[in-house]
């Protein structure tokens, strides 16, 4: 598991964005051709999967998708910390496993990321975490959030970052769940092998 790779800059992660805060692939449209009228949608892994009525017009589906992702969206708001308190963790992380490091991260953001959870820019002292986490356990959450702060003061995964890490008390279990999370969203990253699955089960 790789939790980011600090060499590379944050920026580039919105580029491929298809509608507002949302990341290509992170979308999948599935049309059931036994569902009738109604339209779901539902989180899994770090997709949100809008099952549709295999005989809805594009123009609907256009219509249709977009608002269902934000009522997921919104159900999921409700739930999700806020950046500030995001900010804050890392401060109280930092303070409990690495007292050391005085440096505080000047700005901490949620992002659609999905090949990292988290990123650092340690020069203007930015933390970007993966919406994937929002629904994770603290534990999982706090390990990103304390790795990514590691970064303010090193950059590198050198023998400094690693002892630094290994402060973590849970990281067996945050490295599990991670890895867990990994593996479930490979499963669901081919979407035309979703779709024959959902429309055809069994
Ligand atoms: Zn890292």
């Amino acid at each position: 598991m790789q939790i980011d790779d600090s060499s590379l800059e944050g920026s580039e992660l919105d580029s491929d964005a298809t509608l507002p805060g949302i990341s290509e692939g992170e979308i999948v449209v599935i049309r059931s051709k036994r569902r009738k009228r109604n339209v779901s949608a539902y989180r899994a892994g770090g997709r949100i999967v809008v099952s549709i009525p295999a005989r809805m017009s594009k123009a609907d589906e256009r219509a249709m998708v977009p608002e269902m992702v934000a009522k997921i969206r919104a159900q999921e708001a409700a739930v999700t910390m806020s950046e500030s308190a995001l900010a804050e963790r890392i401060g109280e992380l930092l303070q409990e496993f690495a007292p050391e490091i005085e440096l505080r991260p000047a700005d901490v953001a949620w992002r659609a990321m999905r090949e990292r959870w988290g990123s650092c820019t340690s020069v203007d002292r930015t933390i970007r975490i993966s919406d994937r986490l929002k629904g994770a356990p603290d534990f999982a959450l706090d390990y990103v959030l304390y790795h990514e702060a590691i970064h303010l003061q090193y950059s590198d995964h050198g023998a400094q970052f690693k002892e630094l890490l290994e402060r973590f008390p849970r990281s067996e279990l945050a490295s599990a769940y991670l890895d867990g999370y990994e593996a479930a969203e490979t499963a669901l990253a081919v979407p035309e092998v979703l779709k024959k699955l959902l429309n055809n089960p069994g």
